[in-house]
Parts: structure tokens; sequence; C-alpha cells
């Protein structure tokens, strides 16, 4: 068969076109970008019209792969773990609805914050909801994965989460192309009531889950993904999940471990493979990349009488990602700690683009709010959260998607004046049209900026869902039409965004500034083109 060198994200990406996917719907967001980027480049899908969308949001991406799956058809949505909170409520909710066409939630964790706000484990969602999950050890299995999570999900008709790590995303392999099947036809659910929630129904749907949790475990026990290796040396077993496995195995070149390993790539945990290796073994080591899950588990609260050993008792850092070297400290091996990092590499703060549009909007803010101190910016997430940086250090808060504004709403309420929200213009349809309503409503005395720069810039340019659409939002919530100010941020426009900064501090309402000037790079990127 074909060979291809992908990145772990392009290889779950081109495993679900050749296991028969019909649509993707996401949210872009590091590291999971790049699944939903190389559907949207590849030839055949486009031959074949496999639909492809950049979502308004997580929750909204994933409640479109219900409805296609309801239709009968193979569907994906794909996130980065903070995403999977924004999409908690129908993946939850999944659990109980089902899938009628094989769906995938395809969530890549970002452990060590690279680019994230928190370090959360997406494991724990899939077993908060009851449902199956894959976590791929190389980029090999992030492809037969896609073939494996469809056929799950569509014999048990429940979604199928594949988790996803930096390291594994974002790193480029070998894999070998399996036979493409063909798209599923359009089929509605045999169970008319399925996606129908209703208490009763719902009630009955959820007895049917916790039933089908034996049916779940016999999968995991019996599943490809989960392996027992035996080793000569039982002074210690090894449970190696996901990418820990690759990790363990750099360790030993000749590919063979003097202790037993359990590889887990399959949740919920495989009861009786645990137990073999915990009888066999004196103690055990975990290697989980994110949270320690397994870990948690197996020690219990007593933590007797097996020695366990992994991110809890300080043989692992409880945080940050996994490498081999650290995995090879844990198994008792020789510290390869290599030189120290030369300083051409050493890091530097990240910082605005040359030319970036929010420069100007940030010079012409620091100006006004200088006047009343520091402590009135409430920012989200983007590019913009920079000005958290010097040479600004213009805002003061950055929590969550769609928070710049309810937060400025909370601190008005409180007394704060001025009392000022940053969002961009796809993070604004992704979770701040909400908050913008519950401003109109309680008639919040803020200002919210929305820096329109035409695209979602900080992941690499993908298109904005609110473009050309933002004033005519603000109008429909309700936001007077003389407090939705335009001004293209530029350095010769500087004294009037000032001017009209001051003016809307001034009004006791809801104002909205837009800023529009689009992203340097995208528009370097479009001048190239031409
Ligand atoms: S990518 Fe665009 S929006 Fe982001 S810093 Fe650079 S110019 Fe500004």
């Amino acid at each position: 068969m074909q060979k291809l060198l992908l990145l772990g994200d392009e290889a779950l990406a081109q495993g679900a076109l050749d296991a028969g996917l019909s649509g993707v719907y996401a949210y872009p967001g590091t590291p999971s970008t790049e699944i939903t980027e190389y559907i949207q480049r590849n030839k055949e899908a486009m031959e074949r019209k496999v639909h492809s969308e950049w979502s308004a949001n997580e929750k909204t991406a994933l409640e479109a792969s219900l409805g296609m799956s309801y239709a009968g058809k193979r569907t994906m949505s794909c996130m980065k773990h903070v995403g999977l909170n924004v999409a908690a409520d129908p993946y939850v909710n999944s659990a109980l609805t089902g899938a009628n066409g094989g769906i995938i939630v395809a969530v890549a964790d970002d452990p060590s914050m690279h680019s994230s706000q928190n370090e959360q484990d997406s494991r724990f969602y899939g077993k908060f909801a009851m449902l199956p999950a894959l976590e791929p050890c190389n980029q090999q299995e992030a492809y037969d994965m896609a073939f494996y999570a469809f056929e799950l999900s569509e014999k048990y008709k429940i979604p199928i989460l594949v988790r996803l790590t930096t390291r594994l995303a974002h790193s480029r392999a070998g894999i070998e192309r399996k036979p493409v099947l063909k798209e599923n036809e359009l089929k509605l659910p045999e169970d008319i009531h399925q996606f129908v929630l209703l208490p009763a129904i719902a009630r009955r749907k959820y007895k049917n889950l916790l039933a089908m949790q034996k049916d779940f475990l016999m999968e995991s026990e019996n599943s490809p993904f989960n392996s027992y290796i035996d080793g000569p040396d039982k002074k210690m077993g090894i449970i190696a999940c996901g990418l820990a496995y690759n990790y363990l195995m750099e360790n030993f070149p000749e590919g063979k471990s003097p202790y037993p390993v359990l590889k887990i790539g399959q949740y919920p945990i495989p009861e009786s493979l645990v137990m073999r290796i915990a009888n066999e073994c004196e103690s055990l080591l975990i290697l989980e990349e994110g949270a320690p899950l397994v870990e948690e588990m197996l020690r219990g609260y007593m933590n007797k009488p097996l020695v366990i050993k992994g991110r809890l008792d300080g043989t692992l850092p409880r945080d940050g990602e996994l490498n081999p070297n650290l995995v090879r400290i844990a198994l008792g091996m020789e510290d390869l700690t290599g030189q120290s990092i030369p300083e051409i590499v050493v890091p530097r703060p990240p910082v605005l683009c040359v030319g970036c549009p929010h420069t100007d909007t940030y010079k012409a803010l620091k100006e006004v709010i200088d006047e009343y101190g520091s402590g009135h910016v409430f920012s989200d997430i983007g590019c913009y959260t920079l000005g958290a940086l010097p040479p600004f250090r213009v805002i003061n808060s950055c929590v969550d998607m769609g928070a710049s504004l309810t937060m400025a709403i909370g601190a008005a309420d409180a007394g704060l004046f001025p009392s000022i929200a940053v969002i961009g213009d796809s993070t604004f349809t992704h979770s701040g049209i909400t908050g913008l309503l519950d401003a109109v409503n309680a008639k919040s005395n803020i200002v919210l900026f929305i820096l329109d720069n035409n695209t979602t810039a900080m992941t690499g340019g993908q298109t904005s869902p609110g473009a050309g659409k933002l004033e005519d939002i603000c109008k429909g919530i309700g936001v007077e039409e003389e407090h939705i100010r335009i001004i293209v941020p530029l350095t010769r426009n500087h004294e009037e965004f000032v001017k009209l900064i001051k003016e809307e501090i001034a009004y006791d309402g809801v104002s909205v500034i837009i800023p529009r000037r689009e992203c340097i790079q995208t528009l370097t990127k479009k001048m190239r083109k031409k």
C-alpha cells in the first residue's frame, strides 16, 4: 500500500478520509488545527466533496457532527483540549443520544501548555461521559485508529474520543495506507427517538449506557491497541499509555523491555490486563502523558500493598510533557539530559508581528487607560493576548474564550470604572456574542473592543465566522448604533482613535469599538498569491 510521511494530526485526518469520512467540523486550536487543514487541502477529499467547515466554536462543531451522524454518515469534529470544555455539553449528552453514522471526537491535548491556558487531560472526559476513548502511541496508530473508531462507533452507536498530544500531533512519521472505504449512504436512525433526550427517553438511554460499560471493557480487553508484552525482570511492571509507550521504547533500542509492559491505547482501562501485570510484578511504574488518570485509579486511597510509581510519588514530574529521558530516569537508567541550550535558541517572549493592527489599538488604549491606572482591561484568547507583555502591559486578564466580556460586566457591576473588554473577531463569534447580550440586557457600563483582523490569526489564518457581519451582530443584539464605532488602527489615526475611546468611556452603557485592519500575515500571504 501507499506510504505517506505525516504529522500525527495528518495521519488521523488521512485515516478518517480513507475510512469513509463524509464531513469534518472544527474550531482551530493548537495542537489540533492541522487535522482539519489537512482535510481541507487534500485533493481526494476535494474530489469526493468531503464537507469541511470551521465552525463558530467547538460546541457547534460537535453538534453539527451529531447531525451528520444522524443522517447516517461518518463524521469527525476536531478541537484542542480546552475546546472540549466548550463542547462538553453535547459530548456528554452524546453518550445518551449515541451515534448513527460513526463519530470521532478528535481532541489534541497540550501538556506543558506550549500554546494553552491549562494542561488538562481529555481522557477524563471519556471516563466522565462513560464512552470509550483511544490514544495512539504513534502516527501509524493514529491512522489505523480512525478505521477502528468508526467501526466501534457504529457497532455500539456511540461517539469515540481520539486523544492526541502535542508531540505526536506535531511530529512526522511514515504511515502505510489501507484500502479506501466508501462513504456511508444517507440513512436515518432505526430508532427515531434515538436523539430525543426527553427525560423518559434519557433515563432509558442512561440505563442502556450503563449496561454497555461491560461491552466497552470487553472491547478494551481485546483491543489491538492494548497489549501485554512480557519481560523477564518482574521487579517492575510498566504501564505505558499512548505516546508514553513510544518514549519508553526509545530507551530500548533493540525494542525489548526487560520489564513486562502493558501498553494502553484504548479506554476504559483493560482491567484483566492491569490485574495481570499487578499480580506478576513487585512494583508498577505508570507512564502517561497528561494527568495521572491510570495511576490514581490503581493507587486507590491506600496505595497498598502494591508499590506504584509515577507522577504522584515524584518518580516522574507531576506536570509538563513526558520525554524519553524523563522515562529513562524513572527506569533508574543514566540521565542523558543533553548540553545546555545555546543562547541563540534560548526562549524569547512572543511579540506581535511588525505591522500588526493590534499594536496601534494597544497604543491608543494604553494612552487612555494610563489616566486611570492599571487593572481595567479584560482580555480574551488570541494574538492580542500579547498585550499583557511589554511594551504594552495593557490587559489584566485572560481566562477562557469569551471571558473578557463577562468579566468586564462583573467588574463594572462591582463599580470598576472604566471596565473594558478586548476580544478578537473570531473569539467574539466563538463565545463573545452571548456575553454581549448579557451586557445589553443588563445595560452594563462597559466598552468592548472587537479587534477585527478578518481572520483567526493565532492558529494560522482560518476564516473568521463573523467576517463582514460584526456591526450587524452587535446591532441585532441591541447595542445602540451610535455606540458601535469603527476605526482603522493606523498610526495616522492615533489621535482620532484616542478621542473615540474617551468618548465611549464617557458613555454610560454598552459601547462597541471595532478597530478593523487585516492581520499583516494573512494580507502578506494574499499579496504573494497575487
Ligand atoms: S499573526 Fe496577525 S494578528 Fe497575530 S500578531 Fe501577527 S499580524 Fe498580529
